[in-house]
């Protein structure tokens, strides 16, 4: 008895790591080979890796985190002191971060309520208003949130219009796609992170795609400390240390091999909440717009008001299960909230009402039951 209750209180994360076995087996060549560091065969596999799987246009470069190649997306477009640089609202704090350490301006975009992510009208008036400031934007970070696609079509046509490039956040979105085509190849550059609550993991690091051969050896200078050719270490250019380690990447490798298993497993946990919560009036989930492929990296639902939205955490919190509120939109942020923002509510309503539930890929259908059972209790008490 006393076992079956721990066991029923077993802690729920809201997106732990799931290894596959595989991982272990390109760390102990790692080992074996002493190639513990520098750069090795694994990171050059993993860039590959990421190249096969999205098949278009794309060059890898495996870097310490997805901040990091954000940071070298936006010094590859030249963003510097005092240039804008237009940012989905509705984020995580480091799709935004690195416009500051470039001593750039960020200009904050509301959601659109079709995939809760940058909002095409807002964002035309945006730079219509910004260009007649004579402050035209350097860059736009457009985010595939929790894994579902931005309205890929209409933010390349105003990118294309105002001659804007597209940095893409798909830190989330590895495995989505929008009308077959994959996430990480809509921008001008594109990032993935492979982050410990990511659908795969390195335990921490991230890529940058580029478009290019030239763009990806810039990055790669830049990531390592930009060392000139020669044996002496000569610099003329400020440099970092973004290179993701061998023996990370050697996670990598393993992860890649059951990517799109992990996509079906985290659809499968929409699919199962979307079932059995999904008929509440007072519960709304975000559907899939035609063409879009969300790889549902979190699954976010919305309830009636913030008290609800709480009362539910809470719930489950006491039961060991964690959740965790939507984003809090960035121009709600102390370290953010002066600067210029274009908004519609959908951001300040997603963060108040949303709440995002366990979902990883190793849930059981045990768990995921134990989860829905709380809620559902909720409701009908
Ligand atoms: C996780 C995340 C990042 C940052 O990636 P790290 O690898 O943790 O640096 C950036 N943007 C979004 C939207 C994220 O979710």
């Amino acid at each position: 008895m006393k076992n079956k209750i721990s066991a029923l209180k077993s802690k729920i994360w809201l997106s732990p790591p799931h290894m596959s076995g595989y991982e272990q087996e390109f760390i102990d060549e790692a080992f074996k080979t002493n190639w513990i560091a520098p750069l090795g065969p694994n990171v050059i596999g993993f860039e590959k890796d990421i190249e096969l799987y999205l098949n278009h246009n794309s060059h890898a470069v495996a870097l310490s985190s997805g901040t990091a190649a954000i940071h070298l997306a936006l010094i590859l477009l030249n963003v510097g002191c005092g240039d804008e640089v237009i940012c989905q609202t509705k984020t995580f704090a480091a799709s935004v971060y690195p416009v500051i350490y470039q001593g750039a301006k960020p200009i904050f975009i509301d959601s659109e309520k079709k995939t809760w992510n940058i909002c095409p009208e807002l964002l035309e008036k945006a730079i219509k208003e910004r260009v007649a400031l004579n402050k035209k934007p350097k860059a736009i970070i457009a985010i595939n949130l929790y894994g579902m696609p931005y309205n890929v079509e209409a933010i390349n046509r105003i990118s294309k219009t105002y001659a804007i490039p597209v940095i893409e956040d798909s830190a989330e979105a590895i495995g989505g796609s929008y009308n077959n085509i994959k996430c990480g190849t809509f921008g001008d550059y594109s990032v993935f992170s492979f982050n410990g609550n990511k659908i795969i993991t390195t335990s921490g690091g991230g890529v940058l795609i580029t478009r290019n051969k030239e763009d990806k050896e810039k990055a790669v200078f830049l990531a390592t400390q930009a060392k000139e050719k020669g044996a002496e270490y000569s610099h003329s250019t400020i440099g970092y240390n973004y290179r993701l380690s061998n023996i990370l990447a050697g996670i990598g490798r393993g992860q890649m091999k059951v990517l799109d298993e992990r996509v079906n497993l985290r659809r499968r946990n929409f699919n199962f909440y979307y079932e059995h919560l999904g008929t509440y009036k007072n519960i709304s989930f975000l559907k899939e717009p035609k063409g879009y492929s969300s790889n549902r990296w979190l699954t976010c639902v919305v309830f009636k008001s913030k008290k609800v939205r709480e009362e539910i955490r809470l719930l489950l919190e006491k039961e060991n299960i964690e959740s965790r509120p939507s984003w809090k939109p960035m121009h709600l942020q102390p370290v953010f909230n002066t600067f210029p923002s274009y908004l519609n509510g959908t951001s300040d309503e997603l963060y108040e009402k949303g709440l995002c539930l366990p979902s990883g890929s190793n849930l059981t259908l045990d768990d995921l039951s134990r989860i829905v059972k709380i809620i559902k209790s909720y409701f009908e008490q």
